[in-house]
């Protein structure tokens, strides 16, 4: 395939995978970051390479068609800025707001000036503490737009409905809510809970349970992932719609931990911390339209994608 494409946060953990495999797949490729939550060590093998570019801005350095000419024409615009895991959106929850407020307002303007087509990478936290179970795409969400997850729920929500605007007025625009995903190139301070029990097994340290460890989450492995986003890009007849992509194998929190221990062998004990706020209690995502529209689902089981981040297998 061939194509010029812009990967807005694709210096991040599932940025840097889909740089990578675009590349691959002989695209030309973009990447825009401005490294508050990526890392140039995401994308150190693809610096240099014919075809891949990297610019170290802000999605604000955008605004008013500036930096349009640094970039070029472009065919595919995909937006994954913003940061992801709890820690860094509650540690910066304005970066987050704005990223996904004016950061998808200036990337739509580049889309709709270069007539590209976008790719929003919304969230399955749009559907907050859900009281639907799993979750389907017609669900509205159970959000709390005050609390503490709310600059990434509402800052999610609103990118959303300002990609559907734009799209209502003729831009090719897909939206695509992701769930929990994991695989290597995660950040280890980022504080989600694979790196984190990862980390804490191979110290031998115990393995933190925020709450009793019941919520349940599913867990999609990130070269699933990557396939489902280019899916949601290049499969054509899809515009406007909104894509669940995640793996609906469900595990408590308290399994993920027993399995992890499993498979690193590691001593650690379990360590029950108190419950973190607005933490959604259930999280599963339903797949089928993904399934029907794109002819995707993830390949890879939680206990075969964790295999593949221990120390001395394969990380791809
Ligand atoms: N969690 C945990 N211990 C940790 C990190 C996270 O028990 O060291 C829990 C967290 O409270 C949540 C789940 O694991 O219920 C997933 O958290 P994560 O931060 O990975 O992402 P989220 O799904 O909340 O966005």
């Amino acid at each position: 395939m061939s194509g010029r494409v812009l990967v807005a946060g694709g210096a991040g953990f599932l940025g840097s995978h889909l740089c990578r495999a675009l590349c691959q797949e002989g695209f030309e490729v973009t990447c825009l970051d401005n490294l508050l939550t990526g890392r140039e060590a995401n994308i150190a093998d693809l610096l240099g390479r014919r075809g891949f570019s990297f610019i170290k801005e802000d999605t604000a350095w955008l605004r008013d068609g500036q930096g349009t000419e640094t970039i070029g024409p472009l065919d595919y615009i995909f937006h994954l800025a913003s940061p992801a895991s709890p820690r860094d959106y509650t540690t910066w929850p304005l970066e987050t707001l704005l990223a996904n407020a004016m950061g998808t307002y200036n990337l739509l303007q580049l889309a709709r000036h270069s007539k590209a087509r976008f790719v929003l990478a919304s969230t399955s936290e749009v559907y907050g503490s859900p009281l639907i179970h799993p979750q389907l795409e017609d669900y509205w969400g159970n959000v709390n737009p005050v609390g503490v997850r709310s600059c990434y729920d509402e800052g999610k929500r609103y990118a959303e409905a300002l990609s559907m605007a734009y799209f209502r007025q003729g831009l090719d625009v897909r939206v695509v809510r992701i769930f929990n995903t994991y695989g290597p190139g995660m950040r280890g301070g980022d504080g989600r809970v694979i790196p984190n029990f990862l980390s804490q097994a191979h110290a031998k340290e115990p393995l933190t349970i925020y709450g009793d460890g019941r919520q349940t989450r599913s867990f999609c492995y990130v070269s699933d992932l990557v396939v489902g986003l280019q899916a949601a890009m290049f499969t054509r007849g899809v515009s406007g719609e909104v894509l669940n992509l995640g793996n609906p194998e469900e595990v408590t929190i308290l399994e993920l931990a027993q399995l992890i221990k499993r498979l690193t062998g590691s001593p650690s004990e379990l360590k029950f911390l108190p419950g973190v706020r607005d933490d959604p209690p259930r999280r599963c995502p339903d797949i089928r339209r993904a399934n029907r529209l794109l002819g995707w689902k993830p390949t890879i089981s939680l206990e075969e994608g964790l295999t593949r981040m221990l120390p001395g297998e394969t990380e791809t």
